[in-house]
């Protein structure tokens, strides 16, 4: 079936993040200085986001890693409270609600992804999404891009995709999606296109 739809990436688009506040606070309880902590993680959060490492696993090896001086309980906590709601775009999404469907496409972990679903008001907009440690692939591979397009039922040529990465608007825009390169400062341009794209399909 043909609708129109929106499907939009999180991070930097939806919620803000800054990965200085975990590195502060996990500096403070292990060895390591804040300004070298995050590069610890090199080895382990991409094959986590992928998929190829578990929750419990990536803690496990998490803690390993840096000799954090805590619980796993704890060290979630600090991974996940990096996250800010970016509320321009909650008040442009909220005004569509149930004017069409809304879903994610995230290059992202379990651990975030339940904790940004659970935490911020802006993702009751959505009706579902695709994640990359689930899916087993990652933007801006065409794989994902594809599997979203089956999953969701959606027909590019009338669905509207928001990313703040060049890399995955050049994927979306060769499968035939319509794209908007986003940065919190191009916020009011984000607006009027999208204003201009729900005229042309009817639901302005
Ligand atoms: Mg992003």
């Amino acid at each position: 079936m043909s609708r129109p739809a929106l499907l939009s990436d999180v991070g930097k688009v939806l919620i803000d993040f800054d990965f200085s506040i975990a590195a502060r606070r996990l500096a403070e309880r292990c060895d390591h200085p804040a300004e070298t902590v995050m590069t610890l993680f090199d080895g382990i959060k991409l094959p986590y986001e992928d998929g190829r490492m578990d929750d419990a696993a990536f803690v496990r090896e998490a803690i390993v890693a840096t000799g954090f001086r805590g619980s796993p309980a704890e060290f979630e906590m600090i991974w996940c409270e990096i996250f800010a709601q970016n509320e321009p775009m909650y008040a442009t999404l909220g005004a569509l609600a149930g004017r069409l469907p809304m879903f994610l496409l995230s290059n992202t972990s379990g651990l975030h992804k339940d904790y940004f679903l659970r935490t911020f008001p802006v993702f009751r907009l959505f009706l579902g999404g695709v994640y990359s440690y689930s899916a087993g692939c990652s933007k801006p591979g065409e794989e994902i891009f594809l599997k979203t397009i089956a999953e969701l039922d959606l027909d590019p040529a009338r669905t509207f995709y928001i990313d703040d990465l060049e890399a995955n608007i050049a994927t979306a825009a060769r499968l035939g999606f319509q794209t908007f390169h986003y940065s919190f400062a191009r916020h009011p341009q984000l607006q009027a296109e999208l204003d201009g794209w729900l005229t042309v399909q009817g639901i302005g």
